[in-house]
């Protein structure tokens, strides 16, 4: 391996955190001898529950048969905000920093909880009730926070849609949901630009009859379309209802949201969440994940219209009685520098972002970095794709200044919470491996056959039995959710995702099974070889695929994007040829390099191979779903450019 640099766990965060190397070993041993007795414990101390559970585990994966606490009853806002009021009533629950890096604002637990009951209220007068779907298509303003935990408060199940989202896309999510009601916005601010909400949710709901009212919160204060009797003002809803909102006691099994996943793959899935598993793992992954100390400013980067927005963002964060920071904007407006600017402006402790963001930051150099001080940062966090470790260097050395350890954390919108991850005072890092299974994450490695493999070895990831904030099932299609996750391999859940488990024990994803290439016989991961191309000082970005070749089964088509300013030529061609054949064997060489401005991206920064995937073989007439497709002219561009291969 090029890169197998470790990096100790620094004697400053040891001294304080919350688990250290022995209480990890310890406790990871304890929660797979002893489930129920483990997760009871847990389940008391990070949770407030209305009556305790009578069984606290209960599955069945030949089913898809999961159930945590039943019998238990608890409130998830309650949870998040009630339970804190008497003791940090005053304390700031929410940072907002708008688009406008002269507007911020801030908002205790009181003033939260008065916003969420009045809301609460609101959803109530207009019929909606304990089961009910409600759609919230926001942009990053409190309001989305403010409308999941209303809906939580009364027992309506949320269904985020991302604001950078299409009418279509929207369209889709709220029948596949039935959802009855509709919160949006005016408009969405971001970059100082205009996203056109209202007018795209009006063209949604002429295909959506199921919906009777649209709640509309104004931000920009552009013009929109009015539907009489259908469209009321957020503020003025609000400022009518009560702040008295008693809360729904809710059992432990009764759904909590249902959440699209981000569509790097194909048609999207409605997964199911439900109310106390979900809680539990929430809040103690984010505490121990983080390291996250009382009074701490946490920032997650995520869109509240990703789990990540939804486990930590809120409910994580706001269990803990954290204060959280939720951004409006993009990292590069007005300057490059802004997310730096936040975390001074702010004294931010923890931050947490995806690759996607560090590696376009990176390519516009260091200077927007060390222009800031940055010295509150004590913890950083990448989720979302596997981090390079070229891009993990640059972020650990030039935006931690080696002072920060970088948690890395796997997980899925299907498992609710983080899965594989280093916890800050307890891992030595290697840079590019997610490391350690989270306590209860029987996390196992399966070959071709589905049998598992024993010490180090690389093949399917799949995990061996449940976890509290397991998803349960696809919104109305238990049979999809049967197919995708548990037919594959009889007996574990099946992450779709490849990865290797070296000597150590750290578990390092190799990318999407999918995507995993087959070269003469010979299975490729192709996260390696984008890490390798990464190394190059030139490339700020690379994508994998294979295509059909005649002689080797599959041949390597690889995408480039070079840093600013910086040209294509045969000469760079012909190291970046000799660099993988250097880093991973003569096997990887790529057979097609194709010089690129951009690559097609989900709307949540993730690069979707299926679509390199087709233009690498030619099959141009058939690129499949492109509606979660972040910029439809990058693809326009790749197909006129595109390099005949075999
Ligand atoms: P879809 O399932 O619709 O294709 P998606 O898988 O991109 O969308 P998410 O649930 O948001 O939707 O993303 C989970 C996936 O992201 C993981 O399965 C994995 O492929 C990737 N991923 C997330 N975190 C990491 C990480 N730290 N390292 C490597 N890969 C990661
Ligand atoms: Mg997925």
């Amino acid at each position: 391996m090029p890169h197998e640099k470790v990096y100790p766990v620094p004697p400053q965060i040891a001294a304080r955190a919350h688990i250290d190397a022995e209480r990890y070993r310890t406790l990871y041993a304890r929660s797979l001898q002893d489930p129920d007795g483990f997760w009871s414990e847990q389940a008391e101390r990070f949770i407030t529950w209305d009556r305790r559970w009578e069984q606290v585990c209960d599955w069945d994966f030949q089913r898809a048969h999961i159930r945590w606490f039943e019998g238990g009853r608890l409130n998830a806002c309650v949870n998040c905000l009630d339970r804190h009021l008497d003791t940090r009533g005053d304390q700031t629950a929410l940072i907002w920093e708008s688009d406008d890096p002269a507007v911020s604002r801030r908002f205790t637990y009181r003033e939260l909880h008065a916003q969420v009951c009045r809301l609460a209220n609101v959803l109530k007068n207009h019929g909606i009730g304990k089961g009910d779907r409600v759609c919230i298509y926001l942009p990053m303003i409190p309001e989305a926070a403010v409308a999941m935990l209303a809906c939580a408060r009364i027992g309506a199940i949320h269904s985020v849609v991302f604001g950078g989202f299409s009418a279509e896309a929207l369209r889709d999510r709220i029948l596949d949901a039935d959802c009855r009601l509709l919160i949006t916005a005016d408009e969405g601010l971001r970059g100082a630009k205009h996203v056109p909400l209202k007018a795209n949710a009006d063209q949604a709901l002429s295909e959506c009859p199921g919906i009777r009212t649209v709640l509309v919160v104004r931000r920009s204060g552009g013009e929109i379309g009015w539907t009489e009797g259908r469209d009321v003002w957020y503020h003025e809803a609000v400022a009518a209802a009560s702040e008295d909102c008693p809360p729904e006691s809710m059992e432990a099994e009764d759904p909590l949201f249902i959440l699209y996943t981000s569509g790097s793959t194909g048609k999207p899935k409605g997964v199911l969440h439900t109310t106390g598993g979900y809680m539990v793992y929430a809040a103690m992954t984010h505490k121990y994940v983080f390291d996250y100390h009382d009074g701490e400013i946490y920032w997650c980067t995520a869109d509240v219209g990703w789990v990540t927005g939804h486990t930590y963002l809120v409910y994580g964060p706001l269990a803990n009685g954290a204060v959280t920071l939720m951004f409006e904007g993009v990292p590069t407006w007005p300057e490059p520098d802004r997310f730096w600017q936040v975390v001074d402006k702010h004294q931010v402790n923890i931050f947490y972002t995806a690759p996607t963001a560090i590696r376009a930051l990176m390519r516009l150099g260091e200077d927007y970095v060390k222009r800031t001080s940055r010295r509150s940062l004590r913890i950083l966090g990448t989720v979302g794709e596997p981090i390079n470790p070229e891009a993990w260097e640059w972020y650990y050395h030039v935006v931690g200044e080696e002072r920060c350890p970088i948690v890395d954390t796997w997980w899925q919108t299907e498992t609710g919470g983080h899965m594989i991850t280093p916890l800050p005072g307890a891992t030595p890092l290697k840079p590019g491996s997610a490391a350690w299974p989270f306590f209860g994450v029987e996390a196992v490695i399966l070959d071709d056959k589905g049998k598992e493999i024993e010490g180090p070895g690389e093949g399917v990831l799949a995990i061996k039995r449940a976890w509290p904030a397991q998803a349960r099932t696809l919104y109305g299609n238990h049979q999809r959710f049967l197919e995708t996750y548990f037919k594959p391999y009889p007996g574990y859940y099946f992450t779709g995702d490849g990865a290797r488990r070296d000597e150590d024990g750290y578990f390092w994803i190799t990318g999407r099974v999918d995507d995993v290439l087959n070269v003469s016989g010979h299975r490729l991961g192709t996260a390696e070889i984008e890490s390798a191309l990464v190394e190059h000082p030139a490339v700020a970005e690379a994508a994998v695929v294979g295509f059909p070749h005649d002689i080797k089964g599959q041949g390597i088509y690889v995408y480039v994007i070079l840093k600013e300013g910086l040209q294509p030529s045969e000469e760079l061609q012909r190291e970046l040829i000799e660099l993988v054949s250097r880093d991973i064997g003569p096997i990887a060489k790529p057979d097609v390099i194709q010089f690129a401005r951009d690559l097609p991206k989900t709307r949540s920064g993730k690069i979707m191979r299926r679509i390199l995937r087709k233009i690498a073989a030619g099959q141009i007439d058939d690129l499949g779903d492109t509606s979660t497709l972040a910029d439809p002219s990058v693809v326009e561009e790749l197909i006129h450019n595109r390099i005949q291969a075999g």
